[in-house]
């Protein structure tokens, strides 16, 4: 879950596009965040799991994606 700048780069998105995560979030925080029916970032088809991305000068974001593309970013890494 550290490596989510490398799976920004991959995901080819714009980090200030991306929802701004809080700051103090937690397991409760995404475990929420997963059941609100987000999109996958890569395909569009309803998101499975939540990530949070700490971007630095952008702030914490969340990456909203299903089961197949967190797996295959996950691989990537
Ligand atoms: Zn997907």
């Amino acid at each position: 879950m550290n490596d989510s700048a490398g799976m920004l780069h991959l995901l080819a998105a714009e980090p200030t596009l991306l929802p701004a995560a809080p700051l103090d979030a937690n397991g409760e925080t995404i475990e929420t965040r997963r059941n609100e029916n987000h999109t996958c970032l890569r395909c569009g088809k309803p998101a499975t799991t939540a990530l949070i991305a700490d971007l630095g000068e952008h702030g914490k974001r969340w990456l909203d994606l299903c089961y197949t593309d967190f797996n295959s970013v996950r691989q990537a890494n």
